[in-house]
C-alpha cells in the first residue's frame, strides 16, 4: 500500500454500483494518524461476557430499549455463529492482507450523502466525552454513526445510554478491548491486535452483548480499535453479521489536529457534495480541535449542500 496523508483522501464519488466495487475502491487506501485510537488496551480488562449459546435461525430483538423505554421496531435477523463455529471456520485460515481498508471491510458508500463517524476508544486517556462537538452536531441537526468502545461505555453508562436513545445518533461496535482485529496478533501503532479466530470473537461479540443490552438491538456495524483489521479478521466480522467499516477522510488524525486542520480536512467532502464519504474523528478527546473544527466545516457544508445519514441509512442490508 502506497503512502497516504493524514488528512484522508477522496476519490470515486459516483457510479458506486455495490458492495463489491466499494471494496474494490477500498483496496489500497492507508490513512496515518489515528493517535486516539492508539491508546492502549486497558490493563486488566474484564473478560467479554460468556459467549451466547447458538441460537435458533433467527432471533428477534427486545422491543424496549434499555435506556428511556422507546418502543424499538422488531427486526429478524439471522442468529450469529458461535464462537466454536467461528473458531472451527475460520482458525485454519491465513491472512494475506493487513491495513485499514482490506478485503470485505467498507470504506466508502453508494449514498449520494456524507457519513460522519466518531469514535469513542475507551482506555485511562480515552474515556472523555466530547459535548461540544455534540452540541454542534445537535444544533445543526446533523446525524452520525458513533463507533463505541466496551471500556467507554463501562465509564460511562448514563452518556452511552443517553445516546442510545438519541435518534440524531446511530451506535456502532468499537470493540470490548479496542484491538487491531487480527488471526495472527498483529499490531498498529503498537498496540497487539487479537491473536486468533476466538479472540476475534471476543474483541466484537463482547462489546456486542453489551451494546445489544444498552439499545435494545444489536449494532450493525464494526469498527476495530485503531481500524486496523486482517482479511480472515474481516471475514470473520461479516460472518459474524457485522460490517467492518473503516473510513475514506480521516477528519481529525486521531484527535491530534488543530481545529483549523480538522475544518480543511472535513470541508474536503464539499467536492464531491459529500457523496460517498465516510468521516473518521472522535468524540471522547473534548481537549482536541475536533469540535471547534466541525462547528467551524459544518455550517459551510451545509450551505453548498451537503447532506448527511448514518451509515444505516446509506449501506444496503
Ligand atoms: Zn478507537
Amino acid at each position: 500500500m502506497g503512502e497516504f496523508q493524514p488528512g484522508g483522501h477522496s476519490s470515486g464519488q459516483s457510479g458506486l454500483p455495490g458492495r463489491r466495487s466499494l471494496l474494490a475502491v477500498a483496496a489500497g487506501l492507508v490513512v496515518t494518524g489515528l493517535a486516539a485510537c492508539a491508546q492502549q488496551p486497558a490493563a486488566a480488562p474484564a473478560q467479554p461476557p460468556a459467549a451466547p449459546a447458538p441460537g435458533p435461525a433467527s432471533v428477534s430483538t427486545p422491543v424496549m430499549e434499555a435506556a428511556g423505554q422507546h418502543p424499538v421496531v422488531p427486526e429478524t435477523r439471522p442468529a450469529p455463529p458461535s464462537k466454536s463455529q467461528v473458531m472451527a471456520e475460520f482458525s485454519g485460515r491465513k491472512p494475506v492482507e493487513w491495513g485499514l481498508a482490506v478485503t470485505g471491510v467498507v470504506s466508502k458508500t453508494a449514498s449520494t450523502h456524507a457519513v460522519l463517524t466518531f469514535d469513542a476508544c475507551g482506555g485511562p486517556q480515552g474515556s472523555d466525552c466530547d459535548q461540544r462537538l455534540l452540541k454542534t452536531l445537535r444544533k445543526l441537526n446533523v446525524p452520525a454513526t458513533l463507533f463505541v468502545n466496551g471500556r467507554w461505555i463501562k465509564a460511562n453508562p448514563g452518556l452511552a445510554a443517553d445516546l442510545a436513545a438519541d435518534p440524531l445518533f446511530e451506535l456502532g461496535n468499537h470493540g470490548f478491548r479496542h484491538q487491531p482485529l487480527s488471526v495472527s496478533g498483529r499490531s498498529a501503532y503498537g498496540i497487539p491486535g487479537t491473536s486468533n479466530a476466538g479472540e476475534v470473537y471476543d474483541e466484537i461479540m463482547g462489546n456486542q452483548e453489551v451494546m445489544e443490552r444498552l439499545c435494545g438491538k444489536a449494532p450493525r456495524f464494526f469498527r476495530a480499535g485503531t481500524a486496523y483489521y486482517d482479511d480472515v479478521a474481516a471475514a470473520i466480522t461479516n460472518a459474524l453479521g457485522l460490517v467492518p467499516v473503516s473510513f475514506t477522510v480521516n477528519g481529525d488524525g486521531g484527535a491530534t489536529f488543530p481545529a483549523p486542520t480538522v475544518a480543511s480536512e472535513v470541508g474536503k467532502i464539499a467536492a464531491g457534495q459529500g457523496s460517498g464519504h465516510i468521516v473518521i474523528s472522535h468524540f471522547n478527546q473534548p481537549a482536541s480541535g475536533t469540535a471547534e473544527g466541525y462547528a467551524r466545516a459544518l455550517p459551510i457544508l451545509l450551505d453548498r449542500g451537503v447532506t448527511f445519514a448514518p451509515l444505516g441509512d446509506t449501506l444496503p442490508l
